[in-house]
């Protein structure tokens, strides 16, 4: 591994300061100088450092996606999803966590596997060298009763195998669950607190019993094992908070008790919306069968209301809302997941520069990194983007693969910038 020196850049440093002219370099795995330079001024060379003219280029923390599922493979349905044979699935796996490397992502959480192994070997692949991806944090299955969203069997069809998420009821099957999962290594445990329309069981209905979602939690804390939860419902949302289960996902319905609760602990909780979903699937998935009267009779488009107040009102809150959720469908394919930066601009509010932060600031602590990651400063290490352009002016520049010059992960190039492109024309017209 070489030593990096980034000259004449952008640089964003994900503590919220406009950009400013600078050089950064990078030596290891790690940024250890970050200097502001004037108009045309540079940082002396540094022996046998590789020197990448950024010309203006935008210089970026690595972005971090909050609720991954890898082993969805951009299918209309959990069951296109589930019935994939597992040796096809992992091999799909593997290519999914290129492209999210590809697309800027350097960090993924996960968010439920489609089969019970499939995140911890990605993970362990990617840890390892035999494969190429992002950072990962591995997920169990979806945790959810008979019947309830990733209940998957027919009736005739009980067996285990058929059920995308696993099936439990009462705190013993529970507890049997987490400890599996645990065994396997995984770094979360998912449960579905709430329902999912498109599953038949509504999204504003809750199955689990406090005691089970307890059971879950404890053995979960007992093994050093993190709790996320599919959480739709108003309800699952405060049982989210009041169980200590740090990671909500969706969140769509709440009340001013949830919210009140929420921003009393808003430190111990991540908020992944994942709007991208909701927002697909309700205007832009017809040719797979949501027409806008099916997406009604779901309710998605209450539900989808529902979602923009709440995030609306966390945000006011300062609740730390983050990016990520449900790509993997084929309305939400994987790779395109910089739109819930979009949808954090139109839908939500945020300025460009909070919808960045979400995606780099609070990245550190949804990855258990701390401040080593999400920031351009000395010490933090080398998760790197150099982008064709200025994110805080057209945020959606950051869904275009060409515009993403170059992506640095841990101080080795996963895609180096094209030099030649670089040293061209300037991009930033300052
Ligand atoms: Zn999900």
């Amino acid at each position: 591994m070489s030593d990096v020196l980034f000259t004449n850049c952008r640089v964003f440093d994900g503590g919220g300061e406009a950009p400013f002219t600078g050089d950064v370099l990078v030596q290891g795995n790690r940024i250890v100088r970050v200097v502001k330079t004037g108009y045309g001024q540079r940082t002396p060379p540094v022996a046998g450092a590789r020197v990448i003219d950024g010309a203006g280029a935008f210089l970026m923390p690595g972005m971090v996606e909050a609720h991954t599922h890898f082993s969805w493979n951009d299918q209309p349905s959990l069951d296109a999803i589930q019935r994939m044979p597992p040796e096809e699935h992992i091999l799909w796996c593997a290519q999914v966590a290129k492209r999210y490397l590809d697309m800027g992502w350097t960090s993924c959480v996960g968010a439920a596997t489609a089969k019970p192994r499939l995140d911890v070997v990605i993970r362990n692949a990617i840890n390892d060298g035999t494969i190429v991806g992002p950072r990962y944090l591995a997920a169990s299955q979806e945790i959810t009763v008979p019947g309830g969203l990733g209940d998957t069997t027919a009736p005739h069809l009980p067996q285990p195998e058929f059920a995308f998420g696993a099936v439990v009821s009462g705190p013993h099957e529970m507890r049997r669950c987490v400890r599996m999962f645990a065994k396997y290594g995984v770094d979360t445990l998912k449960i579905n607190l709430s329902g999912e329309s498109i599953t038949g069981m509504p999204s504003d209905m809750s199955q689990f019993t406090s005691e089970e979602i307890a059971v879950c939690v404890q053995e979960a804390k007992s093994w050093g094992k993190r709790v996320a939860a599919h959480a739709r419902s108003c309800w699952s949302v405060k049982e989210c908070i009041r169980q200590g289960i740090e990671v909500i996902y969706h969140a769509s319905f709440t009340d001013e008790e949830a919210l009140d609760m929420l921003e009393a602990r808003k430190f111990e909780h991540f908020v992944a919306p994942g709007l991208a979903w909701l927002i697909n699937t309700v205007h832009n998935a017809s040719q797979w069968g949501l027409t806008k009267d099916v997406v009604a009779k779901m309710d998605y488009p209450r539900e989808l209301e529902a979602a923009v107040e709440s995030m609306k009102a966390m945000r006011r809150r300062g609740i730390r809302i983050l990016p990520g959720g449900d790509y993997g469908f084929a309305w939400t394919p994987h790779g395109t997941n910089a739109k819930d930066l979009e949808y954090f601009v139109k839908y939500i509010g945020m300025s460009p520069m909070e919808a960045l932060l979400s995606a780099t600031a609070w990245g550190g602590p949804m990855m258990k990194m701390g401040k080593q990651l999400g920031y351009v400063r000395e010490g933090c290490l080398a998760d790197l983007l150099l982008v064709d352009g200025d994110p805080l002016e057209d945020i959606t520049v950051l869904q275009d693969r060409e515009r993403i010059l170059a992506v640095m992960k841990d101080g080795e190039f996963h895609r180096a910038p094209p030099v030649r492109a670089a040293r061209g024309a300037t991009r930033w017209a300052a």
